[in-house]
């Protein structure tokens, strides 16, 4: 399906050739995709869509799939391969690509943004995104890594293992933080939501306490919970100012704050008093390491120390992808996994 006008849903192509992979590219036959926030943005059209996406791109960046054809000059992947991708195409040849951060290349394209994507029968990568799956890791959970990732990530800046980590924003990617974070070693973990479906998640996923966000009192409950020194590490997964305010403000003196929630909106806040006066460490995070974060991934899963499938809320065909993109907008979706066949 594709983003064809600046307006409201996709469009389905139909008879559209399949794509033959160039030199170094290719091919994946997908089975499932993960549907994802950026998706919906894009679907409705959200004011920053404009400036990312290249109308007439088919849509669709988190997925898993097997290898249906290789073009010259692929040595490592074969056909037939269960295989998963890095959706962000780094350049390569920028200074951020040549000092290990590709993530943050400043010439990356996008898949299911700039570039074609995986919501259709095949999607083509260049090798070097493409990315292996381990037998170990189911295809609900291999058409995922993408947001595991991003969850990973934001965990491993912080460096949570001894610590007490507030999690603000237990949505998919909050949720999935909660359980890396307590596979890490994290000490007490409090998260925090507007949703009572999405706090009862939190705890299921491992998180000691679930505060309820509308509360105008979590962060004193938050420092007390925390001995009165309020949390070591803040994980930021909401974009909400007023809880990337209020989860500065209780974060403990010295604290580490990783920023991965994204704001539509410029956020005030009491820098003085929250991040100056505290020596706190402020990270913002985007995206995922190319490749420590999979490798990162991958070792957590295979080593059972994950158990990600609660987050997983729906399964859908993909030819139901309004029924999807309605669904998200409900308490009850969590992550959705569209089925390809
Ligand atoms: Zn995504
Ligand atoms: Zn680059």
């Amino acid at each position: 399906m594709r983003k064809t006008t600046p307006t409201h849903g996709f469009t389905v192509a139909h008879d559209v050739p399949v794509p033959e992979p160039g030199a170094g590219e290719v091919l994946v036959a997908v089975t499932r995709a993960g549907v994802c926030g950026t998706d919906k943005g894009i679907y409705e059209w959200a004011p920053w869509t404009a400036d990312h996406v290249t109308l007439g791109t088919t849509v669709g960046h988190e997925f898993v799939g097997r290898v249906a054809a290789v073009g010259e000059a692929v040595t490592r992947v074969r056909e037939g391969q269960r295989v998963s991708g890095e959706g962000h195409l780094a350049c390569g040849a920028c200074q951020p690509c040549r000092t290990g951060r590709g993530h943050v290349c400043s010439r990356v394209r996008v898949l299911g943004a700039g570039v074609d994507g995986c919501f259709a029968e095949y999607v083509l990568l260049p090798e070097a995104n493409v990315w292996p799956v381990h037998d170990a890791v189911s295809d609900d959970i291999a058409a995922i890594l993408d947001p595991i990732g991003n969850a990973m990530h934001t965990v491993m800046t912080a460096d949570v293992a001894g610590r007490t980590v507030l999690v603000t924003g237990a949505g998919v990617i909050g949720a999935i933080a909660i359980a890396i974070a307590r596979a890490a070693g994290a000490g007490t973990i409090i998260a925090t939501d507007l949703s009572a479906r999405r706090l009862d998640l939190a705890l299921e996923m491992g998180a000691d306490h679930a505060l309820q966000g509308e509360d105008p009192e979590w962060p004193e409950q938050a420092r007390r919970l925390t001995g009165g020194a309020g949390p070591d590490v803040l994980l930021e997964m909401s974009g909400s100012p007023t809880a990337i305010r209020q989860g500065l403000r209780s974060l403990g003196s010295g604290g580490t704050a990783a920023l991965l929630g994204v704001p539509t909106q410029p956020v005030e806040l009491d820098l003085l008093n929250d991040v100056v006066f505290k020596g706190a460490t402020v990270h913002g995070v985007f995206g995922r390491r190319m490749f420590e974060t999979w490798y990162q991934v991958e070792n957590m899963l295979v080593g059972g120390r994950l158990r990600l499938d609660p987050v997983i809320s729906h399964r859908i065909a993909i030819q139901d992808y309004d029924r999807a993109f309605g669904l998200m907008s409900s308490d009850e979706a969590m992550k959705i996994v569209l089925v390809v066949d």
